[in-house]
């Protein structure tokens, strides 16, 4: 949100010391992330580091135990019709697309913007139409799901989750459910939406696409950041041991 006073803008996403623990476990431990408009961010690091649990707290699938949060400058909050807002301003895409078996894929993507954000039939029915073409599957409109491969619901996912027109997405492994043979054309569809100014926040084992599309990488590690910064900075010149020992661990990129 621009401030008329000084002109700074703020970002679109502010996470402040965000604590979460499950039980007696903290998988989060004070972090700090910002994603600014237009910004893509790319969170790695090794399994079990809070990635997901970090991208949930963004759109209040989970809910912080302290710190706060900002979604284009407003504090995040828990009451129902606060979080039915910020579901609508803050699109998901999950690893399991979970789209409807019994709705065609032009019903999956306007739905929700008829029955949530109360858009008319019609309008809706020319987005949804518009967002599969843009996904690449304007003539599977009339198909159901399960005729379609788990490549293609997962296009279909994102077009959805657009449809709404989020001030950001955020993508949570959005290829690791995919034959590898499938994974290229979704990684492709998210390259389209970053080129085109999208802003994103992106968790991802893909690291040639975290490289190529990434304007900050954000290494996760033990429940905090251990590095951030251009993919070239993070991942050919880590400063951090936590940092280097996750990118030995995974393929040269
Ligand atoms: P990452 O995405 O980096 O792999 P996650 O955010 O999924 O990490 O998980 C971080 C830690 O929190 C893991 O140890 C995981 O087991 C734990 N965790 C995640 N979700 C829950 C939950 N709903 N209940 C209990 N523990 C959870």
């Amino acid at each position: 949100m621009n401030s008329p006073d000084n002109g700074a803008t703020e970002p679109l996403v502010r996470m402040r010391q965000i604590r979460k623990a499950y039980g007696a476990h903290t998988v989060l431990d004070g972090v700090d992330l910002e994603v600014d408009t237009g910004e893509v961010v790319v969170l790695i690091g090794p399994s079990g580091a809070g990635k997901s649990t970090l991208l949930r707290c963004i759109n209040g699938l989970e809910r912080i135990d302290s710190g706060e949060i900002l979604i284009d400058g407003r504090p995040l909050r828990y009451e129902e019709k606060a979080l039915n807002l910020v579901r609508r301003q803050v699109g998901m895409v999950f690893q399991h697309f979970n789209l409807w078996p019994h709705k065609s894929v032009l019903d999956n993507v306007m739905t929700a913007p008829v029955r949530v954000a109360g858009r008319e039939r019609e309008e809706a029915r020319a987005t949804a139409t518009r967002l599969l073409e843009q996904v690449g599957l304007g003539q599977f409109a009339d198909r159901y799901p399960a005729s379609l491969s788990g490549g293609q619901q997962q296009r279909v996912a994102i077009a959805r989750a657009l449809a709404m027109r989020p001030m950001v997405m955020l993508f949570d492994e959005p290829t690791s459910a995919l034959d590898p043979e499938l994974v290229g054309e979704v990684l492709a569809v998210m390259r389209d939406l970053a080129e085109a100014g999208t802003t994103m926040a992106v968790v991802t084992h893909e690291m040639r696409f975290a490289r190529s599309v990434a304007d900050r990488i954000v290494l996760m590690a033990d429940g905090g950041i251990a590095e951030q910064g251009s993919p070239a900075q993070v991942l050919d010149e880590p400063g951090s041991e936590r940092g280097r020992a996750f990118l030995r661990q995974v393929e040269r990129v």
